[in-house]
């Protein structure tokens, strides 16, 4: 297989892993939509969801971190990588709806 048969191929198979991905998501948003309804097996379904979704993220971070010499370990490139910054971003960005969220999330525990 030539150099850039094996590229299309990679580019195939990441192609079906982030569509698997994105369809993952969006059950989780669909859960999410149903706690609406206040149904009990549903609260403790999005829940579960939302906490493995947690997880899921904090690992993706965790993979990510940086050498001695600046680089990211996993993807090799330049400091912060572009996995911790899409993370930070949408964590951290005030027009995103998370940081919203987690202001009234505190408010309502204050
Ligand atoms: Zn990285």
């Amino acid at each position: 297989m030539s150099t850039m048969d094996e590229c299309a191929v990679r580019a195939d198979a990441y192609h079906l892993l982030q569509q698997d991905i994105y369809r993952h998501l969006e059950e989780a948003e669909y859960v999410a939509e149903d706690l609406l309804e206040d149904d009990e097996d549903s609260i403790e379904l999005g829940s579960m969801l939302l906490v493995e979704l947690s997880a899921m993220i904090r690992g993706m971070l965790g993979l990510h971190r940086t050498t001695p010499t600046g680089t990211c370990r996993t993807c090799g490139g330049p400091w912060p990588c572009h996995v911790v910054g899409t993370i930070y971003t949408m964590v951290k960005d005030p027009q995103r709806p998370f940081v919203e969220l987690m202001r009234r999330s505190a408010a309502e525990s204050e």
